[in-house]
């Protein structure tokens, strides 16, 4: 064969033929052994989407193979990134309805001619192999895995399920439970579960693939059979009994209202379950309709409102060594997220027990993100508690998260002059502080910024970064690309008082305790929430912000905007003063001891324009940051609360949700809720300029 060298990982090295169509996404050939090698190199990307013209080209491939079988057929992706990352869904939106039917027709017939073919057919995985992805592996006899490799079904976040024959070949490969609640929840599978529960067949470290190849060739390995599990649901009775359960566990998480998809799999399931011939043609018409729900569409949205951001945190942030000051509940995970992702972090503190918990919370939060031993022990490695301060003068960014108060902040600044390098960026994380106020005592006003996380900053993906006036363009791009380099989404800000998000979420919270004082119950205030989307009502919310740092934000917004702010309520400081400050004291407004709080309460008492109180004071302060110039653009108001805040992801985000209900009608309510509660409710100017 003509010299194309494919290298996997370092190990495996196959000489294929040219590529075969200069413009294609394929590479193949033929081994000496007669083994024919498709390998999945779409064009002008990083990592393997499954498009219309990788099916296509695949249709070709898997003709040519049918007319001069090979020993057997190996498919395996030639990204260092993964196998596939799942369909391109930037086609979706093309697809005419009748379109989708017969794209995803042809697609199946693709896949079930892999299926058919008669020799062996093997995909080998190393990274994730997700959606589309993981259906054409599912189409092959045999899954080898390498470690690390991972399989999922993420379609439901997409407001979607498996389209291209995943609904009836998991269920078939690995029993109909396993694979609905895969399919129900978009959980990944990483490699040991994946292997257990036989969705590979064997893993091996990747200088063991040919070896693997060869005996499966050589027919030395059975293929996986699924166990007894999988007939267990062969009769409609044990199905339907089975789906209900299903509907309800969906419900508490996914209401059928918000959420259609994982109810239109149970369905599918439930009427089809035990035909693979109707399961299938029923799959692409649900799959086509579900294409067509707002629900799906917004969804999608979202999903290129995370690319944009990933996009903006994309480059070299110039930063090897982080020192965090203050280890508190925020500097500990920030440390944490940093070192994991590769960088160097000294944390410091005044005490020394937050020094120890930070490191033993480092160790919780590698076990959460499933790292292997060597990876946590290699992140702990690189996290080291730092009383005396030593790492200041080699950091290339200090990260300060210290007690919220102006005149310790003050101190901690000019404690630093002479002491860090120069060049070095201090981004400071306070949520109520003003970034200008504090530059005044920041070594180098350019080299200062803000950089605020979330809390949990392990679980939460949004940081907004901060630039005052005086921060130079260079320190606010490398810190987004610092915030991409460590797995999280940019959102570049103005200093304002709140931000984004903040600035959006207090009204949210305060006015929940206004309507608490009126007489509404906090279950009702909650549940009126949680109907229309929100991942958890105010009062919940306030609870687990923690009900200090909730004050702590109100009081300076409130005394900071133009804008009048819901008053702060008496039983809110009252609680503070007595120390209940929520979840982390484990009482606030519920009682935390038992968990977090679920309310589910009957609204028909509910005052009429409850929801209306509670949501659209938050879109018109995301109506007054962007008419301020806080945020870039509609789309960037929309990606900071939703992934900050888990704000109603099927609706598209405040903006996109005002835009679709009607500018003038939101305007006409905050009218009547302004003339029956008072100015707070006043639309923003800015609303003119969106009608
Ligand atoms: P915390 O009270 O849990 O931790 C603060 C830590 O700073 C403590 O361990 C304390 O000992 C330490 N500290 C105090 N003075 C210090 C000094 N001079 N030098 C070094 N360390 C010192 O507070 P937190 O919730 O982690 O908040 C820290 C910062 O993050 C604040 O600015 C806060 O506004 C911001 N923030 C908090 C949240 C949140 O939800 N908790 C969210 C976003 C941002």
């Amino acid at each position: 064969m003509t010299g194309h060298v494919l290298e996997f990982l370092g190990e495996t090295k196959l000489e294929l033929g040219p590529v075969a169509d200069a413009d294609g996404n394929w590479r193949t050939g033929r081994d000496d052994a007669g083994v024919l090698w498709l390998v999945l190199d779409k064009q002008n990307t990083g990592m393997n989407t499954i498009s219309q013209d990788v099916i296509r080209e695949l249709d070709q491939l898997i003709t040519a193979a049918e007319a001069d079988l090979p020993k057997a057929l190996v498919i395996r992706s030639a990204k260092s990134a993964g196998f596939a990352a799942g369909a391109d869904i930037s086609g979706f939106a093309e697809m005419s309805d009748e379109g989708a039917v017969e794209l995803l027709h042809q697609a199946h017939s693709v896949l079930d001619r892999i299926e058919a073919l008669n020799c062996p057919t093997v995909c080998v995985i190393h990274g994730a192999a997700l959606g589309a992805g993981f259906e054409i592996a599912l189409a092959c006899d045999y899954r080898i895995a390498t470690p690390g490799a991972s399989f999922g079904f993420p379609e439901v976040q997409l407001g979607l399920h498996p389209g291209l024959g995943g609904t009836f070949r998991l269920p078939a490969l690995i029993g109909a439970s396993d694979a609905m609640t895969m399919m129900l929840t978009g959980k990944t599978a990483h490699t040991q579960r994946a292997k257990s529960q036989g969705i590979v067949d064997v893993v091996v470290e990747e200088r063991h693939v040919a070896a693997t190849i060869d005996a499966i060739a050589s027919g030395e390995i059975d293929k996986h059979e699924p166990g007894l599990t999988s007939r267990a649901f062969g009769f409609d009775q044990a199905r339907s009994l089975a789906a209900r359960q299903m509907r309800s566990q969906t419900e508490k998480k996914a209401p059928k209202q918000h959420y259609p998809a994982p109810y239109a799999l149970i369905d599918l399931w439930e009427n089809h379950g035990d035909d693979r011939k109707a399961m299938q043609q029923g799959e692409v018409e649900s799959f086509a309709e579900l294409l067509k729900t707002e629900t799906s569409k917004n969804l999608r949205r979202v999903f290129f409102l995370r690319q944009t951001l990933k996009e903006a945190g994309r480059g070299d942030d110039g930063i090897s060594h982080v020192h965090v000051i203050g280890a508190g509940a925020m500097g500990a995970e920030i440390a944490a997220m940093a070192a994991i992702k590769g960088k160097s972090v000294t944390l410091s503190d005044i005490e020394t027990e937050p020094l120890g918990r930070a490191i033993k919370k480092a160790g919780e939060i590698c076990k959460d993100k499933h790292l292997s031993a060597t990876e946590t022990r290699d992140a702990l490695d690189r996290l080291m508690p730092d009383p005396h301060s030593y790492g200041l003068a080699h950091a290339d960014l200090v990260i300060e998260a210290a007690t919220e108060r102006q005149d310790l902040k003050e101190e901690i600044y000019e404690g630093l002059r002479g002491k860090i390098k120069t060049g070095a960026i201090l981004a400071s994380n306070t949520s109520s502080l003003s970034i200008a106020d504090l530059t005044a005592f920041a070594p180098s006003k350019t080299h200062f910024a803000g950089l605020h996380f979330f809390n949990p900053v392990s679980r939460i993906d949004l940081i907004e970064v901060v630039k005052a006036e005086a921060t130079s363009d260079q320190t606010a791009q490398r810190l987004a690309a610092f915030c991409g380099a460590i797995g999280k989404l940019p959102a570049r800000v103005k200093d304002y008082p709140g931000f984004v998000v903040n600035r959006a979420l207090v009204p949210y919270m305060l006015e929940a305790m206004v309507l608490m004082n009126e007489g509404v119950s906090k279950d009702v205030i909650d549940t009126a929430a949680l109907r229309f989307g929100m991942p958890m009502g105010p009062v919940t919310l306030a609870d687990q912000v923690g009900l200090d740092v909730g004050l702590q934000v109100a009081e300076s917004l409130s005394k900071s905007l133009r804008t009048p702010m819901p008053p702060i309520s008496d039983d809110l400081r009252r609680k503070v003063e007595a120390s209940d400050l929520g979840k982390k004291t484990g009482t606030g407004f519920y009682d935390w001891s038992d968990g977090p709080p679920h309310p589910d309460a009957d609204l028909d008492d509910a005052p009429d324009d409850l929801t209306d109180r509670l949501i659209l004071p938050m879109l018109n302060a995301c109506v007054e940051v962007l008419r301020e110039g806080v945020a870039q653009d509609a789309d960037q108001i929309d990606a900071a609360m939703i992934f900050a805040t888990g704000w109603a992801p099927f609706r598209g985000g405040p903006m996109h949700y005002a835009k679709q209900r009607g500018v003038n009608e939101i305007t006409a309510k905050l009218h009547a809720l302004q003339k029956a509660h008072g100015p707070r409710f006043a639309p923003d100017e800015g609303w003119s300029s969106l009608a």
